[in-house]
């Protein structure tokens, strides 16, 4: 009888849950229907990518010790990093480095397994070409920084609707002044160290996350 109580009170605990999920999920339909569509007048605006997007990588030659963590963390085993043994000082020698962004799935394993952090996400996206052969970067290419959205003085930066402060729905009544989407880093940091009981709580609870006027 407790059994079946039990799966009775489990079951019911779930369908709570469900109706719940199922509320959340059309909150957010509704309240996309009471919004009026925003046009981005692309390439004259641009939307400003998200602190963690990532785009296309940054490698750095200098630092990279062709140690090949990248290739074996790899899901396709993506990077090419052609080196030689050099038989006099017996070590390895770098001579090329390349990543094809044309199969690239960009999942960041290369990024983050790098034992020297040459490897680096850039907020560059617009990899589109006529020739999918152009998309194979060298050590030359895939070491040139992209210009940010936000500092490329011929494009009007905009913010993502959940990096707007509450209650606009529309990025072109921000003033320009304001071009970062939100915190650096390294501020968010800051913030985070002066409210010590929130980083012992929960780091990645978006519940306790500063809301978006705080961040402006
Ligand atoms: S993991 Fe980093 S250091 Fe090693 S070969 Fe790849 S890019 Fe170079
Ligand atoms: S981002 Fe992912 S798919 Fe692209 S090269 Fe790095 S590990 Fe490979």
């Amino acid at each position: 009888m407790l059994g079946f109580l039990k799966k009775v009170a489990e079951y019911t605990r779930d369908a709570v849950d469900a109706a719940s999920y199922l509320a959340q999920g059309l909150s957010v339909t509704f309240d996309h229907m009471r919004r009026r569509p925003i046009t981005v007048q692309y390439p004259y605006e641009k939307l400003i990518p998200s602190e963690r997007y990532r785009g296309r990588i940054h490698y750095e030659f200098d630092k990279c010790i062709a140690c090949e963590v990248c290739v074996r963390v790899c899901p396709i085993n993506l990077p090419v990093v052609d080196w030689v043994m050099n038989k006099e000082t017996k070590k390895k020698e770098l001579k090329n480095y390349s990543i094809d962004f044309g199969v690239c799935i960009f999942c960041g394993n290369c990024v983050e397994y790098c034992p020297t952090n040459c490897l680096s996400m850039t907020e560059e996206y617009e990899l589109s070409a006529f020739d999918r052969h152009s998309l194979n970067f060298d050590n030359v290419a895939l070491g040139r920084l992209p210009t940010n959205v936000t500092t490329d003085p011929s494009v009007q930066p905009l913010r993502e609707f959940a990096y707007l402060p509450k209650g606009i729905v529309d990025p072109h009544e921000i003033p320009s002044t304001h071009s970062r989407a939100g915190k650096l880093p390294s501020e968010m940091l800051e913030w985070l160290n002066q409210n010590p009981a929130l980083e012992d709580s929960n780091k990645s609870n978006q519940k306790d996350l500063p809301q978006n006027e705080e961040i402006l």
